[in-house]
Protein backbone atom coordinates (compact mmCIF):
# COMPACT_ATOMS: atom_id res chain seq x y z
CA UNK A 1 0.00 0.00 0.00
CA UNK A 2 1.13 3.12 -0.78
CA UNK A 3 1.89 5.00 2.77
CA UNK A 4 0.17 8.45 1.66
CA UNK A 5 -2.02 10.16 -1.09
CA UNK A 6 1.41 12.88 -2.41
CA UNK A 7 5.00 11.61 -1.59
CA UNK A 8 7.69 13.96 -1.87
CA UNK A 9 11.19 13.23 -0.64
CA UNK A 10 13.01 16.13 -0.16
CA UNK A 11 16.60 15.23 -0.18
CA UNK A 12 17.62 13.67 -3.40
CA UNK A 13 20.98 13.00 -4.98
CA UNK A 14 19.92 12.26 -8.64
CA UNK A 15 23.55 12.62 -9.31
CA UNK A 16 26.63 10.13 -8.91
CA UNK A 17 30.11 10.17 -9.25
CA UNK A 18 32.47 7.54 -11.81
CA UNK A 19 36.00 8.20 -10.20
CA UNK A 20 38.70 7.38 -12.86
CA UNK A 21 40.94 4.15 -11.18
CA UNK A 22 43.69 6.63 -11.21
CA UNK A 23 41.61 8.62 -8.28
CA UNK A 24 42.27 5.51 -5.98
CA UNK A 25 46.03 5.19 -6.56
CA UNK A 26 45.89 5.94 -2.77
CA UNK A 27 43.52 3.43 -2.13
CA UNK A 28 45.01 0.65 -4.06
CA UNK A 29 48.59 1.03 -2.07
CA UNK A 30 46.61 0.76 0.88
CA UNK A 31 44.85 -2.46 -0.33
CA UNK A 32 41.29 -1.07 0.60
CA UNK A 33 38.82 1.36 -0.40
CA UNK A 34 37.57 3.87 2.55
CA UNK A 35 35.22 6.44 2.48
CA UNK A 36 37.92 9.07 3.12
CA UNK A 37 39.59 8.57 -0.49
CA UNK A 38 36.05 8.47 -2.05
CA UNK A 39 35.43 11.72 -0.16
CA UNK A 40 38.56 12.74 -1.45
CA UNK A 41 37.91 12.23 -4.97
CA UNK A 42 34.15 13.12 -5.35
CA UNK A 43 35.24 16.86 -4.38
CA UNK A 44 36.43 17.30 -7.69
CA UNK A 45 35.26 14.19 -9.96
CA UNK A 46 32.61 14.75 -12.74
CA UNK A 47 29.20 13.81 -11.67
CA UNK A 48 26.62 12.00 -14.31
CA UNK A 49 22.93 11.50 -14.23
CA UNK A 50 21.52 8.57 -12.16
CA UNK A 51 17.94 9.06 -12.82
CA UNK A 52 17.34 5.88 -14.57
CA UNK A 53 17.50 4.04 -10.57
CA UNK A 54 15.63 6.90 -9.10
CA UNK A 55 12.26 7.00 -11.35
CA UNK A 56 12.76 3.32 -11.24
CA UNK A 57 12.64 3.77 -7.26
CA UNK A 58 9.77 6.03 -7.55
CA UNK A 59 7.86 3.88 -9.37
CA UNK A 60 8.31 1.18 -7.95
CA UNK A 61 7.85 2.84 -4.22
CA UNK A 62 5.27 5.28 -5.04
CA UNK A 63 7.00 8.55 -4.32
CA UNK A 64 5.35 11.44 -6.52
CA UNK A 65 7.94 13.95 -6.30
CA UNK A 66 11.27 14.57 -5.30
CA UNK A 67 13.70 17.89 -4.33
CA UNK A 68 16.80 17.39 -5.93
CA UNK A 69 20.04 19.00 -3.91
CA UNK A 70 23.25 19.49 -5.35
CA UNK A 71 26.08 18.39 -3.04
CA UNK A 72 29.64 18.31 -3.28
CA UNK A 73 30.53 17.97 -7.02
CA UNK A 74 27.26 18.13 -8.27
CA UNK A 75 26.14 20.41 -10.65
CA UNK A 76 22.91 23.07 -10.45
CA UNK A 77 22.54 22.20 -14.24
CA UNK A 78 22.40 18.42 -14.32
CA UNK A 79 19.27 19.04 -11.51
CA UNK A 80 18.14 21.46 -13.87
CA UNK A 81 17.75 19.38 -16.92
CA UNK A 82 16.45 16.56 -14.74
CA UNK A 83 13.90 19.23 -13.87
CA UNK A 84 13.03 20.30 -17.27
CA UNK A 85 12.48 16.75 -18.40
CA UNK A 86 10.16 16.03 -15.39
CA UNK A 87 8.42 19.02 -14.14
CA UNK A 88 5.77 17.17 -12.54
CA UNK A 89 7.76 14.95 -10.68
CA UNK A 90 11.54 17.01 -9.33
CA UNK A 91 12.20 21.13 -8.50
CA UNK A 92 15.62 21.92 -7.49
CA UNK A 93 17.50 23.80 -4.79
CA UNK A 94 20.55 25.75 -5.80
CA UNK A 95 24.16 25.71 -4.57
CA UNK A 96 26.95 27.87 -4.74
CA UNK A 97 28.79 25.71 -6.94
CA UNK A 98 30.58 28.21 -9.10
CA UNK A 99 31.99 29.89 -6.43
CA UNK A 100 33.70 27.11 -5.28
CA UNK A 101 34.84 26.25 -8.38
CA UNK A 102 36.51 29.66 -9.39
CA UNK A 103 38.20 28.60 -5.73
CA UNK A 104 39.24 25.59 -6.69
CA UNK A 105 40.34 26.93 -10.49
CA UNK A 106 42.47 30.12 -8.97
CA UNK A 107 43.40 29.38 -6.15
CA UNK A 108 41.62 32.88 -4.64
CA UNK A 109 40.32 32.66 -1.20
CA UNK A 110 36.28 31.49 -0.77
CA UNK A 111 34.05 34.08 0.58
CA UNK A 112 30.86 33.78 1.59
CA UNK A 113 29.56 37.29 -0.12
CA UNK A 114 30.71 35.52 -3.85
CA UNK A 115 28.48 32.55 -2.52
CA UNK A 116 25.72 34.98 -1.49
CA UNK A 117 25.93 36.53 -5.09
CA UNK A 118 25.99 33.57 -7.39
CA UNK A 119 22.86 32.39 -4.92
CA UNK A 120 20.96 35.61 -5.61
CA UNK A 121 21.63 35.06 -9.76
CA UNK A 122 20.35 31.64 -9.11
CA UNK A 123 17.46 32.32 -7.28
CA UNK A 124 16.33 35.58 -9.88
CA UNK A 125 15.96 32.81 -12.32
CA UNK A 126 12.91 31.69 -10.99
CA UNK A 127 13.75 28.33 -11.67
CA UNK A 128 14.90 26.90 -7.79
CA UNK A 129 12.74 26.48 -4.74
CA UNK A 130 15.33 26.80 -2.37
CA UNK A 131 18.95 26.82 -1.33
CA UNK A 132 20.89 23.83 -0.46
CA UNK A 133 21.94 21.01 0.29
CA UNK A 134 23.10 22.92 3.79
CA UNK A 135 24.65 26.91 3.87
CA UNK A 136 27.13 27.67 1.40
CA UNK A 137 31.41 26.74 2.71
CA UNK A 138 34.66 26.54 1.56
CA UNK A 139 34.52 22.94 0.88
CA UNK A 140 38.36 23.15 0.93
CA UNK A 141 38.84 24.53 4.28
CA UNK A 142 41.17 22.50 6.70
CA UNK A 143 41.71 24.81 9.65
CA UNK A 144 38.71 24.92 12.23
CA UNK A 145 36.18 27.28 12.66
CA UNK A 146 34.61 29.45 15.30
CA UNK A 147 31.28 29.87 15.81
CA UNK A 148 31.39 33.49 15.37
CA UNK A 149 33.14 33.07 11.95
CA UNK A 150 30.98 30.55 10.72
CA UNK A 151 27.23 32.59 11.46
CA UNK A 152 28.96 35.31 9.82
CA UNK A 153 29.61 33.48 7.07
CA UNK A 154 25.61 32.49 7.26
CA UNK A 155 24.38 36.09 7.13
CA UNK A 156 24.94 36.49 3.51
CA UNK A 157 23.22 34.16 2.54
CA UNK A 158 19.95 34.45 4.71
CA UNK A 159 19.68 37.77 3.36
CA UNK A 160 19.15 36.56 -0.02
CA UNK A 161 17.07 33.86 0.79
CA UNK A 162 15.11 36.62 2.82
CA UNK A 163 14.94 38.82 -0.76
CA UNK A 164 13.42 36.03 -2.85
CA UNK A 165 11.47 34.65 0.17
CA UNK A 166 12.80 31.31 -0.60
CA UNK A 167 13.63 28.31 1.90
CA UNK A 168 17.29 27.57 3.76
CA UNK A 169 18.87 23.99 4.46
CA UNK A 170 21.69 23.71 7.27
CA UNK A 171 23.13 20.53 7.41
CA UNK A 172 23.02 18.53 10.37
CA UNK A 173 23.87 15.46 11.86
CA UNK A 174 27.20 12.88 10.86
CA UNK A 175 27.83 10.17 8.60
CA UNK A 176 30.91 8.75 9.97
CA UNK A 177 32.87 6.90 7.14
CA UNK A 178 33.50 10.60 5.48
CA UNK A 179 35.85 12.93 7.42
CA UNK A 180 34.62 14.10 10.56
CA UNK A 181 35.79 17.80 11.67
CA UNK A 182 35.20 21.59 12.26
CA UNK A 183 36.16 22.51 9.52
CA UNK A 184 33.59 23.02 6.91
CA UNK A 185 30.02 22.76 8.10
CA UNK A 186 30.76 23.07 11.89
CA UNK A 187 27.35 23.55 12.20
CA UNK A 188 26.82 19.77 11.37
CA UNK A 189 27.70 19.29 14.99
CA UNK A 190 26.47 21.95 16.52
CA UNK A 191 22.94 22.85 15.04
CA UNK A 192 22.29 24.91 18.46
CA UNK A 193 24.42 27.09 16.60
CA UNK A 194 20.98 27.94 14.20
CA UNK A 195 19.34 29.49 17.31
CA UNK A 196 20.83 33.02 16.73
CA UNK A 197 20.10 32.49 13.05
CA UNK A 198 16.34 31.53 13.06
CA UNK A 199 16.08 34.28 15.43
CA UNK A 200 17.60 37.03 13.13
CA UNK A 201 15.21 35.48 10.14
CA UNK A 202 12.03 35.02 11.31
CA UNK A 203 10.71 35.45 8.01
CA UNK A 204 13.30 32.97 6.75
CA UNK A 205 11.99 29.40 6.77
CA UNK A 206 14.91 26.95 7.92
CA UNK A 207 15.54 23.25 7.33
CA UNK A 208 17.64 21.18 8.87
CA UNK A 209 19.00 18.45 6.37
CA UNK A 210 18.50 15.26 8.10
CA UNK A 211 16.96 16.66 11.16
CA UNK A 212 20.19 15.75 13.84
CA UNK A 213 20.16 12.31 12.06
CA UNK A 214 22.43 11.63 8.99
CA UNK A 215 24.19 8.01 10.11
CA UNK A 216 24.58 6.55 13.43
CA UNK A 217 22.29 6.18 16.12
CA UNK A 218 23.78 9.19 18.36
CA UNK A 219 20.51 11.27 19.24
CA UNK A 220 22.77 14.11 20.39
CA UNK A 221 22.43 16.24 17.31
CA UNK A 222 18.23 15.36 16.69
CA UNK A 223 17.93 16.69 20.57
CA UNK A 224 19.83 19.94 19.38
CA UNK A 225 17.35 20.45 16.18
CA UNK A 226 14.19 19.10 18.03
CA UNK A 227 15.21 21.86 20.29
CA UNK A 228 15.65 24.72 17.75
CA UNK A 229 12.34 23.71 15.45
CA UNK A 230 10.29 24.11 18.88
CA UNK A 231 11.67 27.31 19.91
CA UNK A 232 11.36 28.66 16.51
CA UNK A 233 8.07 28.63 14.16
CA UNK A 234 10.64 29.02 11.31
CA UNK A 235 12.38 25.76 11.43
CA UNK A 236 11.55 22.96 10.13
CA UNK A 237 13.02 19.12 10.47
CA UNK A 238 13.65 16.63 7.65
CA UNK A 239 13.03 13.21 8.94
CA UNK A 240 13.56 10.55 6.24
CA UNK A 241 16.45 8.69 8.03
CA UNK A 242 14.67 8.96 11.75
CA UNK A 243 13.60 5.30 13.19
CA UNK A 244 9.85 5.24 14.92
CA UNK A 245 11.36 6.25 18.50
CA UNK A 246 12.29 9.94 16.92
CA UNK A 247 9.39 10.38 14.88
CA UNK A 248 7.41 9.81 18.25
CA UNK A 249 9.55 11.73 20.40
CA UNK A 250 9.28 14.90 17.57
CA UNK A 251 5.52 14.56 17.56
CA UNK A 252 4.77 14.25 21.24
CA UNK A 253 7.30 17.80 21.33
CA UNK A 254 4.22 20.50 21.53
CA UNK A 255 6.23 23.45 20.19
CA UNK A 256 7.15 20.59 16.61
CA UNK A 257 4.13 17.75 16.00
CA UNK A 258 3.23 16.53 12.46
CA UNK A 259 3.35 20.30 10.95
CA UNK A 260 7.32 20.85 11.06
CA UNK A 261 8.57 17.96 9.64
CA UNK A 262 9.54 16.91 6.25
CA UNK A 263 10.65 13.49 4.78
CA UNK A 264 13.56 13.70 3.47
CA UNK A 265 16.34 10.55 3.07
CA UNK A 266 19.48 11.50 1.22
CA UNK A 267 18.36 9.32 -1.97
CA UNK A 268 21.59 8.60 -3.71
CA UNK A 269 23.80 8.78 -1.39
CA UNK A 270 26.45 6.09 -0.32
CA UNK A 271 25.33 5.47 2.88
CA UNK A 272 24.50 1.54 3.92
CA UNK A 273 22.41 0.24 6.71
CA UNK A 274 23.70 -1.43 10.35
CA UNK A 275 21.22 -3.96 12.00
CA UNK A 276 20.95 -4.52 15.60
CA UNK A 277 18.12 -6.73 15.94
CA UNK A 278 16.22 -6.65 19.34
CA UNK A 279 17.83 -2.79 20.34
CA UNK A 280 16.50 0.49 19.93
CA UNK A 281 16.77 1.70 17.01
CA UNK A 282 17.05 -2.01 15.58
CA UNK A 283 18.46 -0.39 11.79
CA UNK A 284 20.09 2.43 11.38
CA UNK A 285 21.75 4.16 8.07
CA UNK A 286 25.64 4.31 8.92
CA UNK A 287 29.03 4.22 7.11
CA UNK A 288 30.65 1.49 8.07
CA UNK A 289 34.25 2.40 8.23
CA UNK A 290 35.33 -1.50 8.24
CA UNK A 291 33.96 -1.82 4.99
CA UNK A 292 34.55 -0.38 1.79
CA UNK A 293 31.80 1.98 0.41
CA UNK A 294 28.58 0.33 -0.98
CA UNK A 295 29.04 -0.56 -4.71
CA UNK A 296 25.08 -1.06 -5.31
CA UNK A 297 21.95 1.93 -5.27
CA UNK A 298 21.25 1.24 -1.35
CA UNK A 299 17.41 0.94 -0.95
CA UNK A 300 16.91 4.03 1.37
CA UNK A 301 13.45 4.27 0.73
CA UNK A 302 12.03 1.04 1.15
CA UNK A 303 13.96 1.09 5.27
CA UNK A 304 12.29 4.91 5.45
CA UNK A 305 9.07 4.15 4.46
CA UNK A 306 9.03 1.26 6.65
CA UNK A 307 10.02 3.63 9.97
CA UNK A 308 6.46 5.79 8.74
CA UNK A 309 4.71 2.37 8.75
CA UNK A 310 5.74 1.48 12.66
CA UNK A 311 3.78 4.68 13.60
CA UNK A 312 0.57 5.26 14.85
CA UNK A 313 -0.84 8.27 13.70
CA UNK A 314 -3.51 10.17 11.68
CA UNK A 315 -3.48 9.41 7.68
CA UNK A 316 -3.84 13.60 7.78
CA UNK A 317 -0.93 13.68 9.79
CA UNK A 318 1.21 10.97 7.76
CA UNK A 319 0.48 12.68 4.84
CA UNK A 320 1.55 16.71 6.24
CA UNK A 321 5.18 14.87 6.81
CA UNK A 322 4.79 12.79 3.61
CA UNK A 323 4.05 15.78 1.26
CA UNK A 324 2.00 18.51 2.74
CA UNK A 325 4.30 20.14 4.22
CA UNK A 326 6.83 19.75 1.80
CA UNK A 327 4.39 21.29 -0.91
CA UNK A 328 3.93 24.55 1.40
CA UNK A 329 7.09 25.39 1.75
CA UNK A 330 8.84 24.58 -1.83
CA UNK A 331 5.38 25.76 -3.66
CA UNK A 332 5.21 22.53 -5.38
CA UNK A 333 2.69 21.92 -8.04
CA UNK A 334 -0.18 19.43 -6.96
CA UNK A 335 -2.68 17.48 -8.73
CA UNK A 336 -5.75 18.65 -6.90
CA UNK A 337 -6.14 21.36 -4.32
CA UNK A 338 -7.51 20.25 -1.11
CA UNK A 339 -5.36 17.27 -0.88
CA UNK A 340 -3.72 18.33 3.61
CA UNK A 341 -5.02 19.63 5.93
CA UNK A 342 -4.61 23.65 6.47
CA UNK A 343 -1.57 24.66 9.08
CA UNK A 344 -1.44 27.96 10.61
CA UNK A 345 1.38 29.90 12.43
CA UNK A 346 3.51 28.70 9.14
CA UNK A 347 5.99 31.22 7.58
CA UNK A 348 4.97 30.57 3.78
CA UNK A 349 7.52 31.48 1.50
CA UNK A 350 5.69 30.75 -1.90
CA UNK A 351 2.77 32.53 -3.43
CA UNK A 352 0.72 29.72 -4.04
CA UNK A 353 -0.66 28.41 -0.43
CA UNK A 354 -1.82 24.94 -2.84
CA UNK A 355 -3.15 23.18 -0.23
CA UNK A 356 -5.35 25.45 2.06
CA UNK A 357 -7.49 27.27 -0.71
CA UNK A 358 -10.49 26.15 0.95
ZN1 LIG B 1 22.44 14.86 0.99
Amino acid sequence: MKLGRFIVDTHVHSQRFAPGKDSFKNAKAKGHLSYNDLAAVIATAEPYDNSDRLLFDMDCYGVDMCVLLPAFGMTNELNLALVERHPDKFVAVCSATETLQKCRDTGEPWSAKAAAEELDKLLASGKFVGIGEGLPTDHDRLTTTSQTDRLDEMRPTLEVARKHKSVVRVHSGVVMGYPLTHHFWPETLHPMWLLDIAQEYPDVPIVFDHGGVQGGASERFFEQALLVAGANDNVYLETGLWWPELYEKALRDPNVGPEKLLWGTDWGASIPFHSQPGQVPSEYAVQLRKQPPPQHQVDVWGWALRQLLRLNIVQDDLNLILGGNAARLFGLTLPLTRLFRPVGRDVVPQSGQVNNDG
